[in-house]
């Protein structure tokens, strides 16, 4: 079912009336068919019609995720901390040692405790994912979460912002829980990436309907540009963990996490999962490069919170 709560199209990151059709016809897993309208003055794009929250629950089932099983696994906590150890390091720089930390959209808490095991203090909350036992973990969104403010030295935001129905708001509430000179680090796919530019709307990152809204760095900078007490100072176009698979699975969609975990009663073969890695490595110098023009399959920024 889809509901269609905007008659007239109104762009939620400038106010603008008016947009052009970016792409037709992308049907969901669903089976439902959506466009993609992209805003003519500030290039944000956004998902049409926006699902209903019935939808959205129906995606957002077991198989969306890993199995706990799948993450306490040796290959994957190997892979989870090679793709993710640049961000690590760059945490270790920007925040003081022992630093308060908040995943925003920390799924099963993987990153969490990865954090946590390199001598931060880390927190998560997620609104749709299952949490485990876990007293770091809360289940909820920023706007229900309970957090003082001010309290956070960083907060990290990967692949959450594309989900949201009002990102201004949210933003600025996350604002909120940081301390003045915090980092928030955001992560988001790229609609201007080489990779949507050859795939459309078969580009695995679109996600419709679960992605609402599709950045680019201009609607991102336009984005924090209305966040009072904000500073992008780092831009990054690659991700370990995203870029090389978002190629990969946007030409073969059969490697996909979701339907494999759907064929093989929610896990993912080992012998599959070894081919899946070797196709990613051979998109991984492709990757590179749209990443150095600016065109790589995300985009990564780390906000500095002023003292304005
Ligand atoms: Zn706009």
């Amino acid at each position: 079912m889809i509901v269609v709560t905007q008659n007239t199209y109104k762009c939620r990151l400038c106010g603008s009336e008016e947009y052009f059709l970016l792409l037709t016809g992308c049907k969901s897993s669903l089976g439902e068919s959506y466009c993609l309208r992209k805003c003519k003055k500030c290039s944000f794009t956004t998902t049409y019609p926006i699902p209903a929250e019935e939808t959205l629950k129906r995606c957002y089932n077991d198989s969306y995720w890993l199995s706990s099983k799948e993450s306490a696994s040796f290959l994957f906590k190997l892979l989870f901390f090679f793709r993710m150890r640049g961000i690590l390091v760059e945490l270790k720089r920007l925040i003081p040692r022992g630093g308060c930390v908040l995943d925003w959209g920390a799924g099963d808490g993987t990153w969490i405790r990865l954090i946590r095991r390199n001598g931060f203090e880390g927190w998560g909350f997620d609104q749709y994912a299952k949490i485990p036992n876990d007293k770091f973990l809360k289940q909820g969104t920023i706007e229900t979460i309970k957090f003082p403010e001010h309290c956070f030295d960083a907060i990290t935001c990967f692949h959450v912002l594309e989900h949201l129905t009002n990102p201004i708001d949210s933003v600025k509430k996350a604002m909120e829980m940081l301390k003045k000179g915090g980092i928030m680090i955001v992560e988001v796919p790229n609609i201007v990436s080489w990779g949507f530019e050859i795939f459309k709307g078969k580009w695995q990152p679109l996600e419709i309907p679960t992605h609402l809204n599709h950045f680019s760095l201009e609607s991102l900078q336009k984005l924090f540009s209305i966040i009072n007490n904000s500073e992008i100072v780092k831009v990054g176009f690659f991700s370990h963990r995203v870029s090389p698979s978002a190629l990969a699975l946007s030409l073969f969609p059969f490697f996909s996490p979701k339907k494999i975990r759907r064929i093989y009663d929610n896990k993912y073969p080992f012998f599959l999962m070894v081919i899946y890695l070797c196709v990613q490595l051979l998109f991984y110098p492709f990757a590179i490069i749209e990443s150095l023009f600016k065109r790589g399959e995300v985009i990564r920024l780390y906000i500095r919170k002023t003292e304005r």
